[in-house]
């Protein structure tokens, strides 16, 4: 993400802004070559002593990619900080694929035959990933589940990332972002070029292949515009997009199970005042009808702050902004499924010098029965102390202000 002191890569023996190369690799693709030719590796200087980078090749071009397993031992604000590594890997359906991307067994073919895959009812398959850790893995992947001081997020950069993460990801025999479909940041200029680049992605989806009615899907991943109900089901819009994607009623079931706060903060939306209102991110996988209209037959929808930063409650809305506009850095633990459990509500991280410090934030709602609340205290507590961190908890039993946040410095505190 854009930041003020984006650290430096050293390649072939000059150093560059480590967040352009990463962004534009094809603009240093002579430094790359050279950097493989002459010494194999690039370095990232965002930690003494410097970490190694792998050069990697996509396609028959080149690009700079954190050393296997050392994701997250480059600097939080640094463009090849991960927290993949220990996670993901570990999550039923991911694989470690081709050329150190991962491989993606999904929970359904993306091409079958028959009318019925239209109804199909998405069963659980062991060892498949199902769309939750697909998004969750796409948002930590790409960095969104953490926040930096100075960062911007706009759109443009959001899906930028995105794309960039799910060209990472191999599923069948294609990469992710080849079927993914992220709306483009609309203006009036642009919108024909949208309006072309949408209907080529639509258009594969509608063959209908020597009449085996063979039946495709792809992805959508966007911001919730409008939900609105139909007869069977509900329509749903997409920021910056202007066709609709329906939702049939099985579909709006599960979102309504699986996805409970995302939904029901899309149904809400309406009523809620413009400063007051959460987004929500919806990945679907879609079909399409013969008209070019699309059908959802499976999805999952994410509630996040302004910032996109997912989040469950307006209380840790609350929380992120208040950290947000404290300064300070942060990350949300994502847990692969729809299930936030136990997992700290964000961890705060305090640099000082090259050490960081580490507090495991957690927000405890007025739902939460009071008789529960001393153990839940406990479990937090040795959770936090088992990881070496320290601990902070907002009860909202105990009122609606926010305690003191750790200061960004860790030398304030200590
Ligand atoms: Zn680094």
């Amino acid at each position: 993400m854009d930041q003020p002191h984006s650290p430096a890569v050293l390649l072939a023996g000059a150093h560059y802004p480590a967040q352009d190369v990463r962004l534009r690799p094809y603009e240093y693709n002579t430094q790359l070559l050279s950097a493989r030719a002459h010494f194999g590796n690039a370095l990232c200087e965002c930690r003494r002593p410097a970490l190694k980078l792998q050069i990697r090749e996509r396609a028959g071009k080149l690009h700079l990619a954190a050393w296997p397993g050392q994701g997250r031992a480059h600097a939080f604000h640094c463009p090849f900080y991960s927290e993949r590594d220990h996670q993901t890997t570990s999550v039923e359906g991911f694989a470690p694929g081709s050329d150190g991307r991962l491989r993606l067994k999904y929970v359904a073919p993306l091409t079958a035959t028959g009318k019925s895959q239209r109804e199909e009812k998405l069963q659980p398959t062991p060892g498949r990933a199902r769309m939750w850790a697909l998004l969750h893995h796409l948002w930590m992947g790409s960095g969104l589940n953490r926040w930096y001081p100075g960062w911007r997020r706009d759109w443009g950069l959001t899906r930028h990332v995105l794309l960039r993460e799910a060209a990472e990801i191999e599923i069948e025999d294609t990469t992710l972002d080849r079927i993914l479909y992220v709306p483009r940041v609309f203006t009036e200029k642009s919108k024909n070029d949208i309006e072309k680049e949408w209907q080529s992605f639509v258009r594969p989806l509608t063959v209908d292949s020597r009449g085996q009615s063979l039946v495709r899907s792809a992805f959508v991943l966007g911001v919730v515009r409008t939900l609105t109900q139909a007869k069977t089901g509900y329509h749903v819009t997409l920021q910056q997009h202007a066709a609709s994607i329906f939702l049939p009623d099985g579909i709006c079931r599960q979102l309504a199970q699986r996805s409970r706060r995302g939904w029901s903060e899309s149904l809400l939306k309406k009523e809620r005042p413009e400063d007051k209102q959460a987004r929500v991110v919806v990945m679907l996988r879609v079909q399409s009808y013969p008209n070019g209209a699309l059908v959802a037959v499976d999805g999952v929808m994410m509630r996040t702050t302004k910032s996109l930063i997912p989040s469950n409650t307006d209380q840790e809305d609350a929380l992120a902004n208040a950290l947000q506009a404290a300064g300070t850095q942060f990350s949300r633990p994502l847990a692969f499924d729809q299930r936030h459990g136990d997992l700290p509500t964000f961890v705060l991280r305090q640099a000082d010098g090259s050490e960081s410090f580490f507090t495991d934030m957690y927000c405890i709602p007025l739902s939460t029965p009071r008789h529960s609340i001393n153990h839940l205290r406990l479990v937090y507590c040795e959770r936090a102390y088992e990881a070496g961190h320290d601990i902070w908890i907002w009860d909202r039993h105990e009122g609606s202000t926010i305690p003191k946040i750790p200061s960004p410095n860790a030398n304030a505190d200590r």
